[in-house]
């Protein structure tokens, strides 16, 4: 079969869920017994979203082959279940790159370089790049941003040249907008939405499908309304009220008959009936009453949940399974040092220091940690949150007491946590770091090991920082177990304390992997934990 590309284009506001609902899309196609894979294409000029603040573009999202990626590409993986490559997410940044590196090397033959053709042509070499590198039948594309915005154009103008190059029966567009809600008039406004396809109609792409996203239930003469002005057939106006629920719009979709639309535009038949069985009985779980266990998230980047998307996504898979309602507690780890919010996390059943760069708030994790070490509360740290959590252990239990990494404090006498050595010579800042899967080995006897009934894992990882085995005897004898080890055993993946319940962090970052029904080990090892401590009995 020829790959087929679906193109997802966003009307009147951005952030009204076209991520989620190309990855809904995508586990239709999969259910039907398709191979999928999914692109978003990002106007941005950076490379990779690996050098932004999470504060500007939320978690930087990183794939088994180390490439950062945008948050959506966490979505679509976790609702397809599948593992994307790094030609899943293309920039502008990477678009102009290789085209002013050609344009250098003289490729171009004395040509002089222009949006069109040079970078629109960049662009589809990269679109349908996909289909040979991953195999996939279908290819889902997102243009990041909405229709109008400056910086999209080439994309756009890039996917529209796609249905000539690939042909109509190979191609569909699907338009996914925002009705307002007025409320003097308790009405859905669609002119915005005539507006933006109307826009989106002037640079030559005509919606086939229309994704109505809105708050309030969309009738049906209102979907007819947007059929006629906006010249799709009404069928093809997809209603898509906002659920509490995420993991329900694939089951919403389906029952609105998307799935056998698609397939009857691209004259396709289905493979196989779509069995939604384990996932109806997941969505079921999530909505029934449960007894809550409350975790607090100590983090910096709290005000922007996105930030710690994957994370807090992966406990909820965990408690979804263990039959338990997850109670987050965003609490901000500078305040901790200032005094406040202590009486939040004081109240939580377990607390989970994740991943961060830089030196704000470092003391206000330790903190956390000790305070969850010395109440045996169920500690998780990810990342950053192991090595802070080695540096309490290094300060407090073997009485260093001016134990760092040397991320903060450069002339520490106790380097507990130091840049790895093939980090010491790098300068540039962008895709740098020890970036994407690596093995580990679990030893015999530990937690991690239970938690995963396994000896050997691969986890995704982003760090510069390590575990400085100068110091592993030392915290060793002291109570300290190197639970899991790179193959060749000189890194330190996985740290845990003899003497407690559940202290435990991880070098990786295990909320990569997790999925909405086949939660993480170690993260169903944390919650069942925190349940332990909050004398909840769970219900997995
Ligand atoms: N800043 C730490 C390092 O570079 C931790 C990174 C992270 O948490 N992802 O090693």
């Amino acid at each position: 079969m020829e790959p087929k590309y679906i193109f997802f284009t966003g009307g009147v506001v951005s952030s009204v869920g076209k991520g989620v609902t190309a990855a809904s899309l995508g586990r239709l196609l999969k259910e039907r017994g398709f191979k999928v894979a999914v692109q978003k294409l990002d106007p941005y000029i950076n490379v990779d979203p690996g050098t932004m603040s999470p504060y500007q573009h939320g978690e930087v999202f990183v794939l088994d082959d180390g490439a950062e990626t945008d948050l959506d590409l966490g979505h679509y993986e976790r609702f397809i279940d599948i593992r994307l490559s790094k030609v899943c997410n293309i920039t502008t940044g990477q678009v102009y790159a290789e085209v002013i590196a050609k344009e250098r090397h003289g490729d171009y033959l004395g040509g002089t370089i222009q949006v069109i053709p040079h970078i629109t042509n960049e662009i589809k070499r990269r679109v349908t790049m996909v289909a040979k590198a991953t195999g996939a039948e279908f290819i889902l594309v997102e243009v990041g941003g909405t229709v109008g915005d400056i910086e999209g154009l080439p994309f756009l103008e890039a996917i529209r040249q796609l249905r000539t190059d690939l042909g109509r029966e190979n191609t569909l567009y699907i338009h996914v907008t925002w009705l307002p809600f007025i409320g003097a008039t308790e009405e859905l406004k669609t002119k915005p939405t005539q507006h933006s396809v109307r826009e989106l109609r002037s640079i030559g792409i005509a919606p086939d499908i229309i994704v109505a996203r809105s708050d309030h239930p969309v009738d049906s003469s209102l979907c007819e309304k947007i059929a006629l002005f906006c010249d799709v057939d009404k069928r093809a106006v997809i209603p898509m009220i906002t659920t509490p629920v995420l993991y329900e719009v694939p089951l919403l979709m389906e029952s609105a008959g998307v799935g056998d639309l698609l397939l009857e535009r691209f004259k396709l038949t289905q493979r196989q009936k779509p069995d939604w069985n384990d996932w109806k009985k997941m969505v079921a779980r999530v909505k029934e009453e449960k007894p809550s266990v409350k975790i607090a998230l100590v983090g910096k980047y709290v005000e922007l949940h996105d930030a710690y998307l994957s994370v807090r996504e992966a406990l909820r898979h965990a408690a979804i399974n263990q039959g338990v309602e997850l109670d987050l507690e965003w609490v901000h780890s500078a305040e901790l040092e200032k005094g406040r919010g202590w009486d939040t996390l004081k109240q939580c059943h377990g607390i989970l220091v994740p991943g961060g760069f830089g030196s704000r708030g470092i003391e206000g994790k330790i903190q956390a940690a000790t305070f969850a070490r010395e109440n045996k509360i169920p500690y998780f740290g990810l990342c950053l949150g192991m090595q802070l959590m080695v540096v309490e252990f290094a300060r407090h239990v073997f009485k260093t007491e001016n134990a760092n990494s040397t991320e903060f404090d450069r002339a520490t006498p106790f380097p507990v946590i130091d840049l790895m050595l093939e980090q010491q010579s790098i300068t540039d800042m962008g895709g740098t770091m020890r970036l994407g899967l690596y093995p580990c080995h679990l030893q015999p006897g530990t937690k991690a090991r239970a938690a995963y009934g396994l000896d050997y894992v691969e986890e995704r990882h982003r760090h510069r920082f390590e575990f400085n085995n100068a110091y592993r005897k030392d915290l060793q004898s002291a109570g300290m177990v190197l639970s899991g080890l790179s193959p060749d055993g000189k890194l330190v993946e996985i740290a845990e304390l003899a003497d407690h319940p559940f202290m435990l962090g991880t070098q990786f970052h295990p909320e990569f992997l997790s999925r909405p029904n086949r939660p993480h080990p170690l993260f169903s090892a944390f919650i069942q934990a925190a349940c332990e401590h909050a004398g909840i009995k769970p219900n997995p």
